[in-house]
């Protein structure tokens, strides 16, 4: 097929060419003297991505999942109770992997479309006299339905109660595309991966460990040995790896974290706002709803479209990828066929939205969804026509 594939899945995202670039290298010695001036300032400025003064960052060759299991193997204890809600797949897949490490999971089941629930995260903790519970996860980002949640609120409801549980956060999907404080909102372990903010292949689940969960990670009794942190800390002080890294993953991840860093955090993620903003006028141009059941939910690195009754979310994407060379992403589980998903993260920028939405309408128009041809295209153009860019065009502010 001619002309090239339009990436809309939410991971992986598009690779900026300049990281394509970088990580093109010949193989090097790991362990050789001025191998440490790769690595010791990819941990440096990996602090600033976390916004974290004395966390420490792990890089380890894994994928997200990787990195829940660091999490939860270097803090815990077999039998240990953890409180986690559900309310996507994700959230689901990481409560799974708990259960299955022979961890004891208190669920706060949530309707899929809504986010966290601070509120009965708080009165869990509040009946937990006893402290049993040892950590509280949250999924910042539920990729499967598009719905972000209030880290914020989760540690306030902890603080409220006095409870010294650690708090785990997957920022898989949001980690350098979303706003993320780690020491603002007091989590302790931070786990996001290579292939989604971060604009790399898969390959690196990278996270982020406050000196608390590191403290606690010493008589922490779940077997661990690839993903143990005190092999890590020893090596990485040096500028080295226990093990072979990714050469090419960490020369990529430089220039990825240096591009970040460039655009300025901030502004990446008011560019996220304002592409998924274009996204959500699209979908209310269409007249289809959003998963997410409220603004208060909704992400700003993925939208999750559902279908109209008697429509199959998966004919939208096998059209779209067929006829069209456009990739969405599928309904999952609970909501397969139910909807699908538009990724609007990473390298990404207004006529790339322009050109996943007219796929997504040619697609929709194809599989008989009944809308108006262009009223989500346009609606888009409005909004990006009619509010702040921030973004530059060789050097010149491009202001509506
Ligand atoms: C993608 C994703 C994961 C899993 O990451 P893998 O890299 O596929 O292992 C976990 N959590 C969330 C929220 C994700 O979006």
């Amino acid at each position: 097929m001619a002309g090239r594939n339009f990436l809309f899945v939410p991971g992986p995202t598009n690779i900026p060419d300049s990281v394509l670039r970088a990580m093109h290298v010949s193989m090097e010695d790991h362990r050789s003297p001025i191998f440490p001036e790769l690595v010791k300032p990819i941990f440096a400025d990996l602090r600033k991505i976390f916004k974290t003064k004395d966390g420490q960052p792990f890089i380890f060759p894994a994928s997200g999942t990787g990195g829940w299991e660091s999490a939860l193997q270097n803090t815990l204890s077999p039998g240990d109770k953890v409180l986690a809600s559900r309310f996507g797949q994700f959230s689901h897949l990481w409560i799974d992997m708990c259960q299955r490490l022979g961890l004891d999971v208190e669920i706060l089941e949530t309707e899929w479309g809504q986010g966290a629930p601070a509120d009965r995260y708080e009165a869990a903790l509040k009946a937990d006299t006893q402290h049993k519970i040892k950590a509280v996860l949250v999924c910042q980002n539920e990729t499967a339905t598009g719905v972000t949640s209030d880290i914020a609120a989760v540690r306030q409801a902890m603080n409220n109660v006095k409870h010294p549980a650690l708090l785990l956060v997957d920022g898989v999907s949001s980690i350098a595309s979303i706003d993320f404080r780690m020491d603002e909102w007091g989590v302790d372990v931070a786990v996001s991966g290579s292939q989604k903010g971060f604009m790399l292949p898969a390959g690196l689940a990278i996270i982020c460990v406050s000196q608390k969960a590191l403290a606690k990670s010493k008589d922490a009794k779940l077997v661990r040995c690839f993903f143990d942190w005190n092999d890590m800390v020893t090596t990485n002080a040096q500028g080295y790896f226990p093990y072979t890294p990714s050469l090419p993953l960490l020369y990529g991840l430089r220039e990825s974290i240096k591009l970040l860093l460039a655009e300025g955090l901030e502004n990446v993620f008011s560019r996220h706002h304002r592409l998924a903003e274009g996204v959500r006028a699209a979908v209310k141009g269409w007249g289809l709803k959003l998963c997410a059941q409220a603004p208060q939910w909704y992400s700003d690195t993925v939208s999750a479209v559902m279908v109209p009754d008697g429509f199959n979310g998966q004919d939208v994407i096998a059209t779209a990828y067929h006829k069209y060379n456009l990739s969405l992403g599928a309904g999952l589980s609970k909501v397969s066929g139910k909807l699908f998903r538009i990724g609007h993260l990473g390298d990404l920028n207004e006529c790339m939205v322009l050109a996943g939405l007219g796929g997504v309408e040619m697609a929709m128009r194809d599989v008989g969804i009944p809308f108006k041809p262009g009223s989500g295209v346009g609606a888009a153009v409005e909004y990006y026509c009619s509010s702040v860019s921030h973004s530059k065009v060789a050097g010149k502010p491009v202001v509506a």
